[in-house]
């Protein structure tokens, strides 16, 4: 099949085709608690890019047979809704979805006190409804956020964003024009109480030091995010994360 020509997707001072700066974020919008009928749930927007994540439990495992006796066992599920694309995404889970679930929950598990919920089950529900790039970082983003406002225990929040390469340049937050035609793509999840790396992908080639420079850029964009989080955390309950 031809492929259609790369558009030019940084100009000559240096402002992306949004008119973003190679280090700026898309406009940001976070939402705690805002589906009544999950125990907890948040919204995440991210320019055009949006999401929302829903939790259910502490409850029984079902089957019972999936219970495990020293902890709670932690289901999720990611899935792009079939109108959260240009063309009309195929109904069911398809194998990117499935593998996405698997790394959001192995991110999720890190910092969720399963061991005190034995024989328990917590689902979390990851629906993207507009994607433009960045959707698992934004869903672990809000899933983490719903995990809290469902009052789970937990060590701490986890706050996620990708870095791109894009004409040779590193930038922060690529949209899907940027991730299709870019060099490279990398999603990136950070623990920042804690510091630690919870989710880390590569798509595409980076050099040893564009590698650093984007985990450096990647962790500017997640502390502006971890900021957010705590900022709706604080409005809704009264007290953040960073303060329990
Ligand atoms: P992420 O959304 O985490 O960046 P990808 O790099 O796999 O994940 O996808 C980048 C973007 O490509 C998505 O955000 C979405 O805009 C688009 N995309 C992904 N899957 C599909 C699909 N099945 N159909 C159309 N567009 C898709």
């Amino acid at each position: 099949m031809e492929q259609a020509a790369k558009p030019k997707l940084i100009d000559e001072s240096g402002r992306r085709l949004d008119g973003r700066g190679p280090t700026d974020l898309r406009p940001l919008k976070v939402e705690v608690g805002v589906l009544e009928k999950s125990d907890g749930s948040a919204y995440i927007e991210l320019g055009k890019t949006k999401v929302f994540a829903a939790v259910y439990g502490p409850k029984e495992a079902h089957p019972k047979h999936l219970a495990v006796p020293d902890r709670a066992i932690l289901n999720c599920r990611y899935h792009m809704t079939s109108f959260s694309t240009d063309e009309r995404k195929t109904l069911g889970m398809t194998r990117r979805e499935i593998e996405l679930s698997k790394v959001i929950r192995e991110a999720l598990e890190s910092v969720v006190f399963l061991e005190e919920f034995p024989r328990s089950a917590i689902d979390v529900f990851i629906e993207v409804v507009q994607a433009d790039g960045g959707t698992r970082t934004a869903g672990l983003t809000a899933a983490s956020l719903a995990l809290a406002d469902a009052g789970i225990p937990m060590r701490e929040l986890i706050a996620a964003v990708a870095v791109g390469k894009v004409d040779g340049t590193i930038i922060l937050d690529p949209s899907d024009i940027e991730d299709k035609h870019g060099e490279a793509d990398m999603p990136v999840g950070i623990a920042p109480r804690s510091n630690t790396m919870v989710l880390l992908q590569l798509n595409g080639k980076m050099t040893k030091d564009e590698l650093k420079k984007g985990l450096e850029l990647a962790q500017i964009g997640i502390q502006n995010i971890y900021q957010a989080q705590c900022e709706v955390l604080k409005k809704k309950y009264g007290v953040s994360m960073t303060e329990v």
